[in-house]
């Protein structure tokens, strides 16, 4: 009796924070780790994105991933020749489970700081208790968060300036970056984009009055934005898997440096919000 309920405590804990389905387990799949541009690399897999910057007064990972990630991101970090002692800062674009559920593993391993907006730091230390979409359908390890962030502020490490542009609504507290390399002499514009995506949302939402206004005021900032590198949380954004394909057939033309995606992803899922916000008005007035 004893060992049984041993075993399902056991069994428990290994798989509250597990990967939910199929869906999860293909976007999980490895890729070899690249360098994209200038010192930004690619250590995330198939459809779950992370970012390495390195600098040489140590790196700044850009999300973690799954639960299940973690020893993959830790292993292409080690594959590209850096240490993984050597991140020192710990960076969110959205604090999802299958983007922030590595976050525990990872700032173990690396020691780093974890640096996030106050709206998201609550899902964070949380473990994504209480979203306000998913409630608490999908739970990862807390991590304890040592620095907030706020919109337009610069994070300086070595000869890096990654300047954060606040980008709500997906999570409240859903987060971009932007950063400038340099790659043959010449200067480029790189954006870590959260996500517009709202998958399920209900608007309006009681459990997030500002919803809509958050949104917009995203929109509107992400619409001045003239990235010549689009990456993001996700990698069907920014077709990752599409471009992985075009470098390993011509290693001389970096297909990471185009400005039509991004075009095309705002366009994409900002009709897509549009539409959801009408369609449930439309059901709203049927009703009344
Ligand atoms: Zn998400």
């Amino acid at each position: 009796m004893k060992f049984k309920s041993f075993l399902l405590i056991l069994l428990f804990s290994v798989s509250i924070f597990a990967q939910k389905d199929e869906r999860d387990r293909k976007w999980n799949q490895p890729v070899e780790p690249f360098k994209i541009i200038g010192n930004v690399y690619y250590v995330g897999v198939t459809e779950i994105t992370s970012f390495l910057i390195a600098t040489p007064k140590g790196h700044i990972l850009i999300d973690e991933g799954f639960t299940e990630t973690a020893p993959i991101i830790k292993e292409n970090i080690a594959k590209l020749g850096f240490k993984i002692q050597d991140v020192k800062i710990l960076l969110n674009t959205q604090a999802h489970y299958d983007h922030a559920g590595g976050l525990a593993e990872l700032k173990r391993a690396t020691g780093a700081k974890m640096l996030i907006s106050a709206e998201d730091r609550i899902l964070i230390e949380n473990g994504g208790k209480n979203d306000f979409a998913f409630g608490d359908g999908y739970l990862y390890e807390p991590v304890k968060v040592d620095k907030v962030i706020k919109d337009g502020e610069i994070i300086k490490l070595g000869n890096v300036s990654l300047k954060v542009i606040s980008t709500p609504g997906h999570t409240k507290g859903c987060t971009s970056f932007w950063l400038e390399v340099k790659e043959n002499g010449k200067k480029y514009g790189v954006l870590f984009h959260g996500s517009t995506t709202a998958p399920g949302y209900k608007f309006p939402n009681e459990k997030y009055p500002n919803i809509i206004t958050d949104y917009e005021k995203t929109f509107s900032v992400l619409k001045k934005l003239k990235p010549d590198v689009f990456l993001a949380s996700h990698g069907n954004f920014f077709d990752l898997l599409g471009k992985i394909e075009k470098l390993n057939q011509n290693k001389s033309i970096n297909p990471f440096i185009e400005s039509q995606t991004y075009q095309d992803y705002l366009a994409d899922t900002e009709k897509d919000l549009r539409e959801k916000i009408k369609s449930q008005q439309t059901k709203k007035e049927a009703k009344e």
